[in-house]
């Protein structure tokens, strides 16, 4: 049985050349972590490659029941992994956080699993029959960040592994333990070169994962600069991609909302796993005549809300992942004080203290040019922007190159459906921000990538369709 110190031994490293990890939230060491190079790349990549036939000649049924076996596996060692998944991420064992993330990998592979993908048949008529299958790719490479390290890492191989790829993953350099318990985990029963796991730098090991001529299908969430070099990087193999890059989504909050009816969603949407995630509420927009009540509403269930160490079981904000995310945070907060801002919660991090912890912060009163509002800010600071006129909230939030999500706050159902349908987004979500399921079809417009995760989409981006007609 898996403990907490098992899983840790199993996945830090012993020699070679290691990254220390730290816990972000008292600084202390942790363990070392492997750092892999592009010859053990290429070792892994070949090995998924002999090991690829294999697989895809089993059965769908029998891969089906290799994923409840893995996902069996996950449940068994949840609670070691979700203490791992804190101590290394930072995120809090409770709320919708660690416990929340490990459940998750384990929802997400079952309905990788189940769901049905049938032979359709396109056309059967007079003037033909064509049918269509949907085909194993070959070996799939995965690039994953270190917000929600384990689940995302979930969302690229469970979908493909069903379709009788192979996977090779590389983890965020941050984050890189919690990947590789989870797939030392769901190892114990996977056969052997199915699914592989690299350690090591995006700009080394992960540019010649999205360079191999071996790969047939990059699946990469992270950033929108490094999307685009993979973009550049994987176009001589013309290698499948699916992109989930960075967002910064508009909420857009109607006139006619009651504040303290939609505050604790509202909060919810902006600073879930700390406002480090791709789909959070990152810019509000408030109608005038609403404004001030919906601030104070806001501030009221904010304040209320435990930040702290991860393992302290009241928490369910915790600390920024590493420094650098830490800085962005603290530098945009501070631009838009200088602007004249009004900071009605937090914005006064102690700099000095070893762990991460930037408190939870509401900026009202600030001009929709800001820094703030107009970069993405990936932690917990939500500027609130008030406006007059719904066109001109459509506008501003339309306004970015990124269009990952966006919601609508209204108690009229059909009204919030018109604004929704003028958002230029991937999913808008109404009374509600971020919100995934895994049958749900997940993924961005404009410069927030393109392809869609989970459900059939989601089977369907992992394999190559093939007709059959005649
Ligand atoms: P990042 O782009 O810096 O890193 C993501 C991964 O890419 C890491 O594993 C990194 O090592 C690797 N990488 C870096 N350079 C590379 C290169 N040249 N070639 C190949 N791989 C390379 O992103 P991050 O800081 O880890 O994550 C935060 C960003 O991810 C935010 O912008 C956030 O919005 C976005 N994100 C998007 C989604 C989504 O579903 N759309 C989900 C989570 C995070």
């Amino acid at each position: 049985m898996n403990t907490y110190d098992s899983l840790l031994a199993t996945v830090s490293a012993q020699s070679g050349e290691t990254r220390e990890v730290f816990d972000p939230a008292t600084g202390e060491l942790i363990a070392e972590a492997p750092v892999n190079d592009v010859a053990t790349l290429e070792a892994a990549i070949d090995k998924a490659e002999a090991t690829q036939p294999s697989w895809a000649a089993l059965s769908d049924e029998e891969r089906i029941a290799y994923l409840h076996k893995a996902a069996d596996a996950i449940e068994a060692a949840a609670e070691p992994l979700a203490e791992l998944l804190s101590r290394e991420q930072g995120k809090p064992l409770n709320g919708p956080n660690a416990r929340f993330e490990v459940g998750g990998c384990v929802a997400w592979t079952r309905a990788a699993a189940d769901t049905p993908l049938p032979v359709e048949v396109i056309v059967d008529d007079e003037s033909g029959y064509a049918e269509m299958h949907y085909r194993p790719l070959g070996v799939v490479g995965a690039i994953s960040p270190w917000n929600w390290p384990m689940m995302i890492s979930i969302w690229q191989i469970a979908p493909s592994l069903r379709m009788g790829n192979t996977v090779v993953i590389k983890p965020a350099e941050t984050t890189t333990l919690s990947v590789l318990a989870l797939v030392a985990v769901m190892n114990e029963v996977l056969p052997e070169g199915v699914l592989n796991i690299v350690p090591g730098p995006g700009s080394t090991v992960g540019d010649a994962l999205t360079r191999s001529p071996k790969i047939s299908k990059i699946m990469f969430t992270g950033s929108t600069p490094v999307g685009k070099r993979i973009i550049e990087a994987s176009a001589p193999n013309v290698t499948r991609l699916t992109l989930e890059l960075g967002g910064n989504d508009a909420g857009i909050v109607l006139p006619d909302v009651d504040p303290a009816a939609i505050a604790e969603d509202l909060f919810w949407g902006a600073f879930i796993n700390t406002g480090q995630t791709c789909a959070a509420l990152k810019r509000l927009y408030v109608h005038d005549s609403v404004y001030d009540a919906v601030v104070s509403e806001l501030a009221k269930v904010a304040a209320a809300v435990p930040m702290g160490v991860g393992l302290e079981e009241q928490n369910v904000l915790g600390p920024l992942q590493n420094r650098p995310q830490f800085d962005i945070v603290d530098r945009l907060v501070e631009s838009a004080k200088a602007s004249g801002a009004r900071v009605v919660l937090g914005g006064d991090p102690d700099r000095e203290a070893a762990g991460n912890f930037y408190p939870t912060t509401l900026v009202a009163d600030i001009d929709p040019q800001q820094d703030l509002v107009l970069e993405e800010q990936f932690g917990p600071a939500l500027p609130i922007i008030r406006y007059t006129d719904v066109d001109e909230a459509v506008r501003l939030a339309n306004a970015l190159e990124v269009g990952l999500g966006a919601s609508v706050w209204s108690a009229d159902r059909d009204a919030a459906r018109k604004v929704a349908a003028r958002l230029e987004a991937g999913t808008v979500w109404i009374n509600s921000h971020g919100g995934l399921h895994p049958m749900i079809p997940f993924g961005g417009a404009k410069q927030s990538g393109y392809g869609r995760e989970f459900g059939v989409m989601g089977l369907k981006s992992v394999a190559e369709p093939q007709v059959i007609s005649g």
